[in-house]
């Protein structure tokens, strides 16, 4: 196991310092995840990027990661005021959008299966569990139950009220601690006048109106969005985590609430770290849909072309603590990047034909890859891993020519630790790619490829080496790559999809 440090900044003590676990050598790691009434943008994905590369770099450490990331399927209101306020899910089925739905479960299930696509397609690891709220009513409504019994909440007409002033440490996450302007912030609380103080926040409103209710000792309602993650954390991780994740708008109240609603339940401290992601812009300004620079994954994958693994390349380029303005020109030279990477794994591929010879570059790359892994674990630096990394390229480019099947074969395990770390590159199957370069040129490719591929041969023979090279570049078009052989053509999936 590694000896390395991982340091993050800490929200809660507002210091950069290593993560310490409970378990050594097991992180148990939550990351609030979204609300399933549209689909997401770029921006929630870039906070999502940042606890999948939390969990890569932990996992390259050598680490155990028990990773939990829910899904919000109940609506929380959109601000503040009763009237006014709405709730996500059932503003989501009275939009536009909306009207394909033949109730909110239907339209939950529908974003949640096309979030869960956009995740696979910016290649995010899957967490241990998914956990939705709306299976978790059960224990959310104990919750409640115990959190009334303890003295740390009460019952009014409209609801239950979590008592801010029965947790004297309330404040201490976000800062907040002048509680009488507390509740203009608050988006999740709703204006009762049998609140005891206007910054008791809602565990459980009572309406029987509502698209989506439950029976609770209190009547027909639903649960205040907190008490979710609250009892989906614990429930998976125990009752103190070793890390939690969200974006910077969580911080409060969301996650304040959270550690009001578990410490009062357990007595213990809930998360040990917390980190949060800055806001993307796009083009310097903030997303929105009437600026007409409102992205999500699938706008740019499906309507633009982009290759989502550039996407993913472009929305970690800048370290997770710092805003990133997000233009055309990032996503522009993440291209660039990816097609280097690509370009490298092609020339090694070809190399490990060729006699062994001495490795002359396996020592400079594994050098390269600890520089990466080490910003990783300086706060997820990831501009200084991605040049590190970046570097790396440079080397096998270097030594292309000459290089003999070992130097090969360190530059395709150097691909394949880089693609593991931060996910940008994809090998075929679960080996590490020199085992899966190798395995790839049995693959039998479609029959449109190999009718390429023979017209390639007969181009070649007439010595068209004009149209030879156009062939192999629609062979690679088509996700293929050729190589020839004394026994034929052999063919191999390209690693990376273009
Ligand atoms: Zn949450």
């Amino acid at each position: 196991m590694s000896q390395r440090e991982f340091r993050l900044y800490d929200t809660l003590t507002r210091s950069v310092k290593p993560l310490v676990l409970a378990e050594p050598g097991h992180l148990r790691f939550y990351s609030c995840g979204p609300t399933v009434y549209s689909y997401a943008h770029i921006g929630n994905f870039r906070t999502f990027l940042t606890a999948d590369l939390v969990v890569r770099t932990a996992q390259a450490l050598g680490w155990r990661v028990s990773y939990v990331s829910n899904i919000t399927d109940v609506g929380h209101l959109t601000s503040d005021d009763q009237d006014g306020g709405e709730d996500r899910m059932e503003k989501g089925l009275k939009s536009k959008e909306g009207e394909a739905f033949v109730n909110v479960w239907d339209l939950a299930d529908y974003y949640a299966d096309c979030f869960k696509e956009d995740w696979a397609r910016l290649n995010l690891r899957r967490p241990l569990v998914w956990p939705r709220a709306t299976q978790h009513m059960r224990e959310q409504i104990l919750a409640v139950e115990h959190l009334i019994e303890r003295g740390n909440a009460y019952e009014t007409p409209t609801g239950v009220y979590f008592s801010v002033a029965s947790f004297p440490e309330y404040g201490k996450l976000s800062g907040n601690k002048d509680r009488e302007n507390l509740f203009q912030a608050v988006r999740n609380v709703v204006q009762d006048d049998n609140k005891r103080e206007p910054a008791d926040f809602a565990l459980w409103k009572k309406d029987d109106k509502h698209l989506m209710q439950w029976y609770s000792p209190w009547g027909w309602g639903f649960p205040g969005w907190h008490i979710e993650c609250s009892v989906m954390a614990m429930q998976y991780l125990g009752e103190t985590i070793d890390l939690h994740a969200g974006g910077e708008d969580l911080v409060f109240p969301h996650h304040e609430c959270e550690v009001a609603q578990s410490e009062c339940l357990t007595g213990k401290p809930f998360a040990n770290h917390w980190i949060h992601t800055r806001f993307l812009q796009v083009d310097g300004a903030k997303m929105s849909k009437s600026l007409g620079n409102f992205f999500t994954v699938r706008d740019l994958v499906e309507g633009k072309g982009v290759d989502p693994l550039a996407l993913r390349y472009a929305l970690i380029s800048v370290p997770y603590g710092k805003p990133l303005n997000f233009t055309m020109q990032t996503l522009r030279d993440a291209t660039k990047n990816l097609e280097r990477y690509r370009e490298c794994e092609r020339l090694a591929i070809l190399a490990l034909d060729r006699p062994d010879g001495a490795d002359t570059i396996g020592a400079e790359l594994d050098a390269l890859f600890d520089a990466t892994l080490d910003a990783m674990c300086d706060d997820l630096n990831t501009s200084v891993a991605l040049a590190k990394a970046l570097e790396g390229t440079g080397v096998v480019f270097r030594e292309s020519a000459s290089m003999g099947a070992a130097s090969a074969r360190s530059a395709l395990r150097f691909l394949a630790r880089i693609g593991d770390l931060l996910g940008f590159l994809v090998p075929r199957g679960d080996g590490p790619v020199e085992t899966a370069a190798v395995a790839a040129f049995e693959d039998e490719p479609p029959a449109l490829v190999i009718e390429m591929s023979e017209r390639r041969l007969e181009a070649k023979r007439v010595k068209d080496f004009a149209l030879a090279d156009r062939l192999r570049l629609e062979i690679e078009e088509a996700g293929w790559e050729v190589r020839d052989t004394p026994e034929g053509p052999q063919f191999k999936r390209r690693m990376v999809p273009l």
